[in-house]
């Protein structure tokens, strides 16, 4: 029997990350990675049965259409050719429109283009991607499996502003959410563990990452989330600020800061950075603590009080809370974090369990509290979005 293999593909404006998936056992057959495209020092490189290859990417020209052509040299060179049955792109704005995976045609990409301007640097280097792909693999179906996709079954009262009701007629403007992938993924991982149909599951996943957002599902539909019109909105993150009073944006433009400089900030120079101000990274943070860096310790206090803050907020549209999931590269490693919000949701109920915290961790599910109070878990769930996009495809198929 041949194997059911998709190559995933998340084009970024400069990188563009790759990994061919078993989509039956989910298992990473290949991963890699091509990054400072537009510059002399592209590069590209892969793992494949545990041995890293890199390669300089030297064509003048478009060095996402060299990156997936070098991929299909590799999966040749591999013998792969016979297993890869689809070719699934992870593609940031689905807009309105797009409330599921979707098998890619001309309409689609055209869609997609066409939703640039509410994704200015994701959905073009999607699309690029997909065109790409599409020259190379001419005769695999592709799919376009979208980060907003999930989000699509909030209520209207979640994802309207309380802004001038123009701004959505007009502009589309409302909350979209992002990370639906790795909200859908721990949610159905999280109801197979508590043994409970999804549909009758309800959660709140907290996403915790360089970015980060929580989710509340109720019934296994998304009901609401962090993140908005752009993923800077919600929780503090590596970089991003999170939520913060508008009225800072026009009181620094009124000092002088360029709107350049104000997003600059908040994009890049904020969150972990930006309250620590010393790194993005929140290993780094919980070094520097060890150490009695003051900045880093209150990185730590901010981002771990607004997380829980959240946490707390999002058991209003919920019925009844059977978990709430962490994931993530934070969510599913650092113990430390876990336990401040934990401790921090003291009036929830919620009691470590010390020996779960220690052991869900590096790549392991598992529960870490329990609330007598609610009837609920917290629990671990190491997300997977590159599975979701090779099982959907084929599902699709
Ligand atoms: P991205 O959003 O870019 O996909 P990840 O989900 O990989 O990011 O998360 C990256 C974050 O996870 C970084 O802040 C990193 O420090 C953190 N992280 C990874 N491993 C650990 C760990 N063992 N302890 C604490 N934080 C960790």
């Amino acid at each position: 029997m041949s194997n059911s293999f998709v190559l995933v593909i998340n084009s970024g404006s400069s990188s563009l990350k790759f990994a061919v998936i078993d989509a039956n056992s989910g298992d990473d057959i290949v991963t890699g990675l091509g990054e400072c495209f537009g510059m002399p020092e592209a590069v590209i490189s892969w793992k494949y049965n545990g041995e890293k290859t890199e390669e300089a990417i030297t064509a003048p020209d478009s060095h996402h259409q060299h990156a997936i052509d070098r991929i299909v040299a590799l999966v040749d060179t591999l013998g792969f050719n016979k297993d890869i049955v689809a070719v699934g792109h992870r593609i940031v704005h689905g807009g309105e429109k797009f409330t599921s995976t979707i098998r890619i045609d001309e309409e689609v990409l055209a869609e997609i283009e066409s939703l640039s301007d509410l994704a200015p640097l994701h959905n073009p280097a999607g699309a690029i991607g997909i065109e790409a792909a599409m020259k190379a693999f001419p005769s695999l179906p592709q799919f376009a499996v979208f980060d907003t996709a999930f989000h699509q079954t909030m209520p209207q009262k979640a994802f309207t502003g309380a802004v001038s009701n123009e701004l959505y007629k007009e502009y589309g403007i409302r909350r979209y959410g992002f990370h639906g992938t790795s909200h859908y993924f721990v949610s159905r991982e999280a109801a197979k563990m508590l043994d409970k149909p999804v549909e009758e599951a309800s959660f709140i996943s907290v996403h915790l990452g360089n970015g980060a957002s929580v989710c509340a599902i109720e019934n296994g539909e998304s009901v609401d989330t962090s993140m908005g019109f752009t993923p800077l909105a919600g929780l503090m993150m590596g970089t991003r600020s999170g939520d913060l009073d508008p009225g800072i944006i026009e009181f620094l433009m009124k000092k002088g800061w360029s709107q350049e400089k104000v997003f600059d900030t908040l994009n890049k120079k904020s969150g972990f950075l930006g309250v620590s101000g010393l790194t993005s990274d929140a290993r780094g943070i919980l070094e520097a603590m060890e150490d009695g860096h003051e900045g880093a310790k209150l990185a730590f206090e901010v981002f771990t009080y607004r997380v829980a803050k959240y946490i707390g907020s999002y058991m209003i549209p919920l019925s009844h809370l059977d978990a709430i999931i962490f994931t993530g590269g934070i969510g599913e490693n650092s113990l430390p974090i876990r336990r401040e919000i934990l401790k921090n949701l003291n009036l929830l109920g919620f009691v470590e369990d010390e020996k779960g915290n220690e052991d869900a961790r590096f790549g392991a599910a598992g529960i870490i509290a329990k609330s007598e109070v609610l009837g609920a878990v917290a629990m671990v769930i190491p997300t997977n979005e590159e599975f979701v996009i090779a099982q959907q495809s084929v599902e699709l198929l």
